[in-house]
């Protein structure tokens, strides 16, 4: 049975008395629901944001302070260094590190990303949880179908909820699931008086995604790795980065003219930004992320569709890079 949608914004006290729900800025009966059947998934307590970044905004808020540090996976993905280049200004601080081995000493919150986007590497989870400082694992790209990083020594996960979780392009959401259950209350509380809360309207959406979440991962991983092992035997292309599961990888040609080619020379697949959503994409990522990733890099998100059309598709644009 579909969970019923509440929209209402205040709920009654109960003899004078807050009950369970008050006023939705800090929580409401749908986004509870939603926060409860992904925690089911990680295994963990789960508190739904506005989007991704929210999420990560209220961790960076809520867990650190001027003067703290942030190890960041290097090549994660691209806004969470902008984030937290922005925080710098109230004083974070923020380091990047090989996430394959040792996180800096000295961090305050060790931040890993696994898959990373676009890059693919995998963190070093053991050398991770052997780090004094919490642990935080953006999980966007793996989903709990393939990974919980808090059964491998993470302290929290986050994901941008807008990608795989909710996987049909039609909603902006973010979403951090806890070990402990003090770390979601300073987190919750933080997230009430910032008004970073995700809509109801949203959090349905999301309940409405989950029941074909492992369906649908596992269908993207299928057509993933059909097309990562044709990839790597195609002359055009240069490199190839696929952790081996996922619906995500990226791929080089030999400069960014071939990449705008290939990117604009698809027709079934589509030329956008984003990942996760039934609908598969690529897109060349130096128009978004600059020098930072080689000039040819091209991200493709696999979708639903069948795999052999998509590979049809795709070396049609790879004659003209
Ligand atoms: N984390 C990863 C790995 C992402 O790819 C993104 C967005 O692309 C985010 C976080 C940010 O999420 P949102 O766009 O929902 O704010």
């Amino acid at each position: 049975m579909p969970t019923p949608l509440d929209r209402s914004t205040t709920w009654p006290y109960e003899n004078g008395e807050l009950g369970a729900f008050s006023y939705s800025r800090f929580s409401s009966p749908t986004v509870a629901e939603a926060e409860r059947a992904l925690g089911d998934l990680d295994g963990g307590e789960a508190l739904l944001f506005a989007s991704g970044t929210a999420a990560a905004l209220t961790v960076a808020l809520a867990l650190l302070g001027p003067g703290e540090t942030v190890a960041l996976a290097e090549g994660a993905y691209y806004g969470t260094g902008v984030l937290l280049r922005e925080l710098s200004r109230w004083g974070l601080r923020h380091v990047e590190f090989d996430q394959t081995g040792k996180a800096p000493r000295d961090a305050d919150l060790v931040w890993l990303e696994a898959p990373s986007n676009p890059f693919l590497t995998m963190p070093d989870f053991e050398a991770a949880a052997s780090h004094p400082a919490p642990v935080l694992c953006d999980a966007t790209a793996a989903t709990p179908v393939h990974l919980r990083p808090l059964e491998r020594g993470c302290d929290l996960v986050l994901h941008s909820a807008t990608k795989f979780l909710a996987g049909h392009e039609d909603v902006l959401l973010g979403a951090v699931v806890c070990r402990e259950a003090a770390t979601a209350e300073r987190l919750r509380e933080l997230r009430g008086r910032t008004g970073a809360v995700a809509a109801p309207d949203v959090a349905w959406l999301l309940l409405r995604s989950l029941p074909t979440l492992e369906l649908r991962v596992a269908r993207q991983t299928e057509s993933a790795r059909i097309i990562a092992e044709r990839l790597r035997g195609h002359p055009k292309v240069t490199v190839v980065r696929y952790p081996g599961f996922g619906g995500l990888l990226s791929f080089d040609v030999s400069d960014a003219d071939a990449a705008r080619r290939v990117e604009t020379g698809t027709r079934l697949v589509a030329n956008m930004t984003s990942l996760g959503g039934v609908v598969t994409r690529i897109e060349a990522r130096s128009r978004w992320e600059g020098d930072r990733v080689p000039p040819g890099l091209l991200r493709l998100s696999v979708g639903l569709e069948d795999p052999e059309d998509l590979w049809a598709d795709l070396t049609t644009a790879l004659e003209a890079a």
